[in-house]
C-alpha cells in the first residue's frame, strides 16, 4: 500500500464528498427563479436529511433515494452503485401533492424558507410493511419510526437536487461543522487516528472514561458528535445536552485530543442498521473508528416490553463491514466505578468480591432528576449535573399527558371532570382538551372520517405536548379509535410524560347510558361511521391505566389515576398518611 495514513482520514466514504450548495453568485438569480416554481414544505425529518445530503455527510448519496436505490437498500443494504447504505433516506409526498414529472419544484421549510430546488425525476410507490419489516425489523407501533411512517405521504420523490441555503440555525453555531469543515480541523491535529462517539443522551463519567480509553489505544483524536437533529421522542433536548458536552470537553478533556462537533441528523432508531449508517456518516466527516454499545440506536422495548433488536447486532453489523467502510468498530465495554479506589474499570477485569457501583440509565431520571436529588460527583461532573437538575426539575414539577380513551359514554369526560378538581387541589395547573369541546374550535369543520379523526387526535396531541413540555397537566378526553394514532400521540408527547387511561366500558353499557342519543341514532341508521356500531374501535395493549366504569364510580376511578400519578412521582403525597 503505498496511501499514507493521513488520506485514510480525508477520504470519504465513497470517494467523493458530495456537495450539493449553489455557487454565491448564482443563488440571486436562483432565488429569484425559484419563487416562481410551485413548492412543498418539509417535515423536519427531510430538512434535517437534506442538509446532511447537502453537505455530503452521506455521501456517495447525492439526493433522496430514487426507486433503484430505495429497492436495494432495503433488499441488500446497498445503493445501487453497490456502495453499502441501509436505511432508504427518501421524500414522501402525499398522492395530491399535485408534484409532476420533470418539473423543478421549490423545497422549504417549516417556515416556508426556500432551501433547494430538485428536479422531479422519479415518483414512486413505496410500501410501508416492507420497510417497517426491512429496514426496521418490525411493524410494531411502540417503534417511534413505524408510528411516524403512518402519518407520511404514500409517493416517493426523487430527483437532481440544487441547494440554496443550508437550514438556518442559530443556536451553537461555533460547532456546526460540515463534514469537509471537520476534516480540515481533524487534520490540523496532525494525527493519524479520530475515534468518533455518536450519541443522544448526556455524558457521564463513564463515557468519558470509555472515550478517553478508545482514543488512547490508538493515539488519536475524538470526535465527540452528538446528534442533535431528531432523536428519539422524550430525549433530553439538545440544547440542554449541548451545554453538558460544552462544560466536558472544555473542563475535562486534553484539549488537543478532542473535536466537538454537531451533527443535525434525523435518527431512526433503526438498532444495527443504524449503526452501520452512522458509521458511513462518521466516515464521511472523518473518521476511522466508531465507538458501538449496546443496542446502540435501539428504541427501547415494543409493546410486549421486549427490546427490539439483539444488545450486540449493531456492533456485529458495523464489525461485519467494517473493512468495506474502512471505519473500525470499537465496542463499548461494560465499565464499573470501584468506590474503594475511586476508579473506573472494565467489569471482565473486577474480581467478585471487589464492590463496584454503577447507576442506570433510567436510575438517573427516575430515582435522581425526577426526585430533584443530585447525581454523585463519581457518577456524573459536577458542571454536567448542574446543568442538568437546571433543566430537569423534579417529576413533581414537570408535565405530563392523560389521555383518556374509549367509547363514546364509556365516562372519559366524566372521569376527567373530577380527577381535574383533584390535580388542581394537588397544586397542579390543568388544561382539559375534551374531544367534543375542541371539534367546537381547533377542530371545527371536522368530521368523523378516518382521515378527520386522525387530524382532530393529532391536533389535540401537538397541543398535549406543548402544554407538557412547558411543565404543564393536560387531560385529554377524545374516543381516539386507532391505536396507530394514539401511539404516534405519545410519541409526540413522549413516552415517559404519557399516560394512557383506557376507559373500558363495554357497548351494551355505553349504548344504554346512550347520553346523548347518538346510539339510538346510529342503530337506526341515521348517524353513520358510529364508533362502535358500524365503525372500528381499537383498544389499547398497554394503556398506563385501565378504568371499570360498571363497578367503580367516576370518583373511585379518578382517585385510581391519581394512585398512579403519585407511584410515579407526577403528584407529591399533600400530606404524610398519604403515602402509600
Ligand atoms: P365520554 O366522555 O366517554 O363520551 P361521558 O363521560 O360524557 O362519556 O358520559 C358517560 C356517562 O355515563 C355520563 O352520563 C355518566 O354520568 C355515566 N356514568 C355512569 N357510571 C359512570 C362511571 N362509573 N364512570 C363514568 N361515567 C359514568
Ligand atoms: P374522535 O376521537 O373519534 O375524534 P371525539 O372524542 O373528538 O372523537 O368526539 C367524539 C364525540 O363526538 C363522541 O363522544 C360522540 O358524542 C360524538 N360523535 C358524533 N359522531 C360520532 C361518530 N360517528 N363516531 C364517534 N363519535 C361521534
Amino acid at each position: 500500500m503505498t496511501t499514507t495514513k493521513t488520506t485514510n482520514l480525508i477520504s470519504p466514504y465513497g470517494g467523493k464528498l458530495v456537495d450539493l450548495l449553489a455557487p454565491t453568485e448564482a443563488i440571486d438569480e436562483l432565488k429569484v427563479y425559484a419563487s416562481h416554481l410551485p413548492s412543498i414544505q418539509l417535515s423536519e425529518r427531510a430538512v434535517c436529511d437534506l442538509e446532511l445530503l447537502a453537505v455530503g455527510a452521506f455521501s456517495p448519496l447525492d439526493r433522496f433515494m430514487g426507486q433503484a436505490d430505495y429497492r436495494r437498500v432495503l433488499d441488500e443494504m446497498r445503493l445501487a452503485s453497490g456502495h453499502l447504505f441501509p436505511l432508504p433516506i427518501t421524500l414522501p409526498v402525499e398522492i395530491d401533492s399535485l408534484v409532476g414529472l420533470d418539473q423543478e419544484i421549490a423545497l422549504r421549510n417549516a417556515k416556508n424558507e426556500l432551501l433547494a430546488v430538485m428536479t422531479v425525476e422519479e415518483i414512486y410507490e413505496w410500501d410501508l410493511a416492507e420497510v417497517a419489516e426491512k429496514a426496521l425489523g418490525t411493524h410494531d407501533l411502540r417503534h417511534p419510526l413505524v408510528a411516524e411512517m403512518h402519518r407520511w405521504g404514500k409517493l416517493n420523490i426523487s430527483g437532481q437536487v440544487q441547494m440554496l441555503h443550508l437550514p438556518p440555525h442559530y443556536d451553537f453555531r461555533e460547532l456546526r461543522l460540515t463534514p469537509a469543515q471537520t476534516r480540515a480541523r481533524l487534520e490540523a491535529f496532525g494525527r493519524n487516528n479520530v475515534v468518533a462517539f455518536q450519541t443522544r443522551n448526556p455524558l457521564h463519567r463513564v463515557h468519558e472514561e470509555l472515550t478517553k480509553r478508545a482514543t488512547q489505544e490508538v493515539d488519536g483524536i475524538l470526535i465527540l458528535h452528538p446528534v442533535v437533529g431528531m432523536t428519539k421522542p422524550g430525549d433530553v433536548d439538545h440544547y440542554t445536552r449541548v451545554r453538558t458536552y460544552k462544560a466536558l470537553a472544555e473542563n475535562y478533556y486534553d484539549p488537543d485530543r478532542i473535536l466537538l462537533s454537531l451533527l443535525p441528523l434525523a435518527m431512526r432508531m433503526a438498532g444495527p442498521r443504524e449503526a452501520l449508517w452512522h458509521a458511513i456518516i462518521r466516515r464521511n466527516y472523518g473518521a476511522n473508528y466508531l465507538i458501538v454499545g449496546r443496542d446502540h440506536a435501539g428504541p427501547g422495548v415494543d409493546s410486549n416490553g421486549e427490546p427490539f433488536y439483539g444488545p450486540y447486532d449493531a456492533q456485529e453489523l458495523v464489525e461485519m463491514h467494517s473493512e468495506e467502510l474502512r471505519v473500525k468498530m470499537v465496542p463499548f465495554r461494560a465499565l464499573v466505578y470501584l468506590p474503594d479506589e475511586d476508579r473506573y474499570e472494565e467489569i471482565s477485569k473486577v474480581p467478585d468480591q471487589v464492590k463496584t457501583a454503577s447507576i442506570s440509565g433510567t436510575q438517573v431520571r427516575e430515582e435522581y432528576l425526577n426526585n430533584g436529588r443530585k447525581l454523585p460527583e463519581w457518577f456524573t461532573r459536577p458542571e454536567v449535573a448542574e446543568i442538568l437538575a437546571e433543566s430537569y426539575p423534579p417529576r413533581y414539577r414537570q408535565g405530563f399527558c392523560i389521555w383518556f380513551t374509549g367509547l363514546s359514554g364509556a365516562g372519559k369526560s366524566t372521569t376527567a371532570e373530577v380527577l381535574t378538581s383533584l390535580l388542581l387541589e394537588y397544586g397542579r395547573q390543568v388544561t382539559v382538551l375534551d374531544g367534543d369541546v375542541v371539534r367546537t374550535h381547533l377542530s371545527k369543520g371536522l368530521g368523523f372520517s378516518k382521515d378527520d379523526r386522525d387530524v382532530n387526535i393529532r391536533r389535540i396531541g401537538f397541543v398535549a405536548g406543548e402544554i407538557s413540555r412547558h411543565g404543564g397537566t393536560v387531560i385529554c378526553a377524545a374516543v381516539s379509535p386507532y391505536r396507530a394514532t394514539r401511539n404516534d400521540v405519545r410519541n409526540m408527547v413522549g413516552q415517559d410524560r404519557f399516560v394512557e387511561v383506557f376507559v373500558d366500558t363495554p357497548l351494551e353499557v355505553c349504548e344504554q347510558r346512550d347520553v346523548k342519543g347518538l346510539y339510538a341514532k346510529a342503530r337506526r341508521g341515521e348517524l353513520q361511521g358510529f364508533t362502535g356500531i358500524d365503525d372500528p374501535y381499537e383498544p389499547p395493549r398497554h394503556a398506563e391505566v385501565t378504568l371499570n366504569t360498571v363497578d367503580y364510580t367516576p370518583e373511585e376511578n379518578a382517585h385510581f389515576i391519581l394512585d398512579y400519578l403519585k407511584r410515579n412521582g407526577f403528584v407529591r403525597s399533600l400530606n404524610s398518611n398519604d403515602q402509600k
